[in-house]
């Protein structure tokens, strides 16, 4: 949504002078002429190892197309997850989807091979929980169909993909982009722990098509002439939905399993992901008692007996996470002591499958800490924290002066105590130490080549890039498809905007604005010292109001349709001054990510 607001802003604000007689001459930008993807701007990085195990944990991921039971297909390592094809007696069921627009074009190929070969359609599209790796490439892989398909999601799904556009997209973009290895060059990246790499940065289009049919708790439907059984089973997010052929003993358990130690906690950031509910998810996947296991992320497992153990360990595994957490928790420990020493007993911890390729253990329990508790750790130290920049000062008066502090954290560098490095580095930052930035990159590469998990390992180099740097680029919706973005509710794009008020700035304003949406009930956003809020209705007392189709603010909102190209051809039209309009809207920040 790069130019949220900036982009509206400022040709609103050309429109006013247009029309105050000066000669511009606008183009509306064509809604549906996407331009061809650039390719990534990967982030300066010298080339660095992964750990042996990481680098051979890549191998799970090689591209191929795999058939685990007769006539079930699965498409591994074509992005970051995999791509299921069920062929039935009337037809095809496809299961899941990728990343991006990218991302599914790469396996186009295979599916309309597979559908000529067989003579079948897909007759049914299963998502099996809402993030991207699973929906966003559902338009490509569907065109070409003759008929519709069905379209499968547990009831949450859609509203949760939609919060793509909400308050916390800039961060969460940025921390996935991170976390993911975005921007890492080949040679300094392995894998993303639970696939090999995802296909969807800045640059990249998504096409979501809206679920069709939606779940509650289970249905059992007849899809293409077969019987399935849809299963709500919240684990790795609260919408997952578990897939069952009970003709055949095939279980596709979604993203509450895979050749990893599971993501109780994601570090892009999340909700909490409460370790009971995937418990007992698990516990109802065992009860299916399967003989071919085949999840959307690494490899499919076969054999009742080897899926019955690796189940019972996967529950067994996050059961003991969370019960010890809580034990933990109660004997009085903080999230830092309880990090210190928590680990998987020894037999579960020796499982190639439970190895923290992706999640960690450690900061699982933290998650459960937060999860139970909240934030405050217990100890007093942390309900007044004396702050970054005072800290650092304290810390230099301590060691004698800023000079004494970097000696320290090149000694630290040089002992391998890297996080302590790191520290201190932050401290330098805090004192603008112009030797900070180099220090802390260089703490950070060292712990990323020690690193087991992906998501860590990730993280901290892009993290080394940015020190020195770098800027993760903003993501833009350019090659998104209209019809994809005109499904969001209109409510997420209001509420994005009212939270990105500048309070301090507004805190002796009273000011309404009205949005008379033609297709949608009209709202009012209200500025009362210092809070956006959104009213239902047009306010008596606004000082303007706007008149536009949601479709028309939602592409003006992200700068891909020209505002005054809109007003001129009365497309929109403005009650009041365009003025007061632009006046208003200059109150809130442009979103600073997407
Ligand atoms: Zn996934």
């Amino acid at each position: 949504m790069r130019g949220f607001l900036f982009g509206f802003l400022s040709a609103l604000v050309l429109a006013a002078v247009l029309l105050a007689g000066a000669g511009y001459i606008f183009v509306l930008r064509g809604s549906n002429n996407f331009a061809a993807r650039e390719p990534t701007t990967f982030a300066p990085v010298e080339p660095l190892d992964s750990l042996p195990d990481v680098q051979a944990h890549s191998k799970l991921f090689e591209q191929r197309i795999e058939e685990p039971a007769p006539g079930v297909h699965v498409a591994i390592g074509y992005g970051l997850a995999n791509v299921i094809l069920i062929e039935a007696d009337e037809g095809l069921i496809l299961v899941d989807t990728l990343e991006s627009i990218r991302a599914a074009q790469g396996l186009k190929p295979w599916l309309d091979q597979m559908r000529a070969r067989t003579g079948k359609e897909i007759t049914d599209l299963i998502y099996t929980h809402n993030h991207a790796d699973h929906v966003f490439g559902a338009g490509v892989l569907l065109e070409g169909q003759t008929q519709s398909p069905r379209i499968w999601a547990q009831e949450q799904t859609q509203d949760r993909v939609h919060e793509v556009v909400s308050v916390l997209t800039p961060i969460t973009f940025k921390r996935a982009m991170r976390m993911f290895g975005t921007y890492l060059p080949n040679e300094s990246f392995s894998n993303n722990g639970i696939g090999p790499r995802l296909l969807n940065d800045d640059q990249d289009g998504v096409h979501f098509l809206l679920p069709t049919q939606t779940v509650g708790e289970q249905e059992e439907v007849i899809m293409a002439g077969e019987r399935v059984i849809l299963r709500h089973a919240p684990g790795e997010t609260l919408d997952q939905l578990l897939v069952y052929l009970p003709e055949r003993g095939v279980l596709l358990p979604a993203d509450n399993y895979y050749h990893a130690f599971p993501n109780l906690y994601t570090i892009r950031g999340t909700p909490y992901r409460d370790p009971r509910l995937w418990v007992a998810s698990l516990d109802a996947m065992r009860a299916f008692a399967p003989d071919v296991m085949i999840p959307q992320h690494s490899q499919p497992v076969l054999g009742a007996a080897e899926i019955e153990t690796r189940l019972r360990n996967y529950r067994d595994a996050i059961q003991y996470v969370h019960d010890e957490t809580i034990r933990l928790i109660n004997e009085g420990l903080s999230p830092d002591q309880i990090a210190e020493v928590i680990e998987l007993p020894p037999h579960l911890a020796q499982e190639p499958y439970l190895q923290e390729f992706y999640g960690r253990v450690e900061w699982a329990a933290r998650a459960v800490f937060a999860g139970t508790l909240g934030w405050f750790s217990g100890d007093p130290v942390d309900l007044l924290p004396v702050g970054l920049a005072r800290e650092a000062e304290l810390m230099r008066e301590l060691a004698g002066g800023a000079d004494q502090l970097y000696q320290a954290a090149q000694s630290a560098l040089a002992k391998g105590e890297f996080v302590w490095a790191l520290q201190l580095a932050r401290h330098l930052i805090q004192l603008g130490d112009d030797r900070a930035a180099s220090l802390q990159a260089q703490a950070l590469r060292e712990l990323a080549a020690r690193e087991i998990s992906s998501s860590g390992r990730n993280y901290f180099l892009t993290m080394a890039a940015e020190a020195e740097g770098f800027e993760i680029p903003k993501n833009s919706i350019a090659n998104t498809p209209a019809e994809v973005l005109n499904g969001i509710p209109i409510e997420n794009f209001m509420v994005a905007l009212a939270t990105n008020l500048r309070a301090s700035e507004n805190l002796d304003i009273e000011v309404a604005y009205g949005f008379n949406f033609t297709d949608e009930a009209p709202l009012t956003i209200r500025i009362r010292r210092g809070v956006a809020v959104i009213e239902t209705g047009l306010a008596d007392d606004a000082v303007g109001t706007l008149t536009t189709s949601t479709d028309n603010f939602r592409a003006m909102a992200i700068d891909r349709a020209n505002a005054a190209a809109l007003l001129l051809s009365g497309e929109i039209s403005v009650e009041g001054a365009v003025t007061e309009l632009t006046a208003f809207l200059a109150r809130f920040n442009p979103p600073s990510g997407q």
